[in-house]
């Protein structure tokens, strides 16, 4: 059952027709817990309050699998914007950035050229910049770019997934990078991928202990508190030192253990996510956590006073239908391909 939901919530992230809809809805179904405002001066107002807590961030301008050369141009302007303000606010701040929303999807050499005009002004400032990493399908391109643009831009690094079976041959070409480490949050098949939670699980402890080890610094991206917990262990046995890691949760979800965490004295950095184009993000989440759906219930269901709207039950119910329907026709189309 749980795999039914993720895949659901993943297929709805990857509708096109869906994410071009939500652009236009302005934030719904509860996606402002996880998204911090539509522009530069929200994000970064959410950025200096967790900064004086003492924790740093990296910020996300939403936007992926952009189709139009005009889009990724405007991502790219919003990008150096965003540079600017947190140079000149010296915010503890660093960004991310998915290679698809600065047109990876459109032509690569576009896209290089894209990113190197951030990278230019990210160098200046000495800001770092996380390549985000994707979905299987962009995965070389994205590791390509990384390695062709880290010899010019030492101020670079990118995510490994600990789903992937060759996550740890990976890591060994990166080990004079600093890495996020996540679990990953794509579907993918198992011919490249680990499909079950404790193979993830285990993979994912493996590598980190590794990169712990190592010399670059690793950001350990995960809200699990008992691979948190088996590496505080591991930090202090081995005595690693603070300034090798950083522990990583998104914006929304657990916040007070990231505050506790801080307090704790560890190094904490929330990846912040902005902008318009939250649909396939807050899908994602809701692919992993489907406990989030009472937020999108309450807020389709529920006015601010908590009294229950009736338009959404009769949109509500439609979508279920649509969505059974659509689900069922798949299904058989599959079973029709395997007779
Ligand atoms: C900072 C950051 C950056 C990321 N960047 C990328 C990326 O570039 N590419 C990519 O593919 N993926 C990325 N991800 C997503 C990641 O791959 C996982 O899909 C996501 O983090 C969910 O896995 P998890 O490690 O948090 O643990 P899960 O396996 O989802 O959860 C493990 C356990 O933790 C507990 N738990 C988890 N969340 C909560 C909660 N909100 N409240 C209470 N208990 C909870 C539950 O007990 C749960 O069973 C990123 C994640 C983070 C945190």
């Amino acid at each position: 059952m749980a795999n039914v939901t993720r895949d659901f919530f993943i297929g709805l992230s990857n509708n096109k027709f869906l994410n071009d809809q939500a652009k236009r809805w302005g934030f719904r179904l509860g996606a402002e817990k996880f998204v911090a405002g539509t522009n530069i001066e929200s994000v970064t107002n959410v950025v200096k309050k967790l900064n004086e807590r003492g924790i740093s961030c990296t910020i996300d301008n939403l936007g992926e699998y952009i189709t139009e050369k005009s889009e990724a141009v405007a991502a790219k302007q919003e990008l150096i914007k965003l540079l600017d303000k947190v140079h000149v606010e010296q915010l503890d701040c660093h960004i991310s950035i998915k290679l698809t929303l600065l047109g990876l999807d459109i032509d690569r050499s576009f896209c290089m050229e894209n990113a190197k005009e951030v990278l230019d002004v990210a160098k200046e400032y000495n800001i770092f910049v996380n390549f985000d990493m994707e979905d299987y399908s962009h995965y070389e391109q994205t590791l390509e770019a990384l390695h062709q643009l880290r010899g010019i831009y030492p101020q670079i690094g990118t995510v490994i997934q600990s789903y992937l079976y060759r996550a740890e041959v990976d890591l060994e070409g990166l080990q004079d990078l600093r890495i996020r480490l996540v679990k990953g949050a794509y579907k993918e098949t198992e011919t490249v991928a680990y499909q079950l939670k404790e193979e993830i699980d285990r993979n994912f402890i493996l590598l980190a202990k590794q990169r712990l080890l190592g010399d670059a610094f690793t950001s350990i991206a995960t809200h699990d508190h008992h691979i948190i917990n088996e590496l505080k262990t591991f930090i202090a046995e081995n005595k690693i030192d603070k300034n090798k890691f950083e522990f990583q949760m998104l914006y929304g979800f657990r916040t007070e253990m990231q505050y506790e965490l801080a307090e704790a004295g560890y190094p904490f950095c929330t990846y912040i996510p902005f902008g318009t184009d939250w649909f396939a993000y807050f899908m994602r989440r809701l692919a992993e956590r489907p406990q989030n759906l009472n937020l999108v219930l309450k807020d389709v269901f529920y006015t601010k006073e908590d009294r229950l709207k009736r338009g959404p039950i009769i949109a509500g119910a439609g979508a279920l239908a649509i969505s059974s329907a659509a689900i069922m026709w798949r299904r058989k189309g599959k079973r029709e391909k395997e007779e």
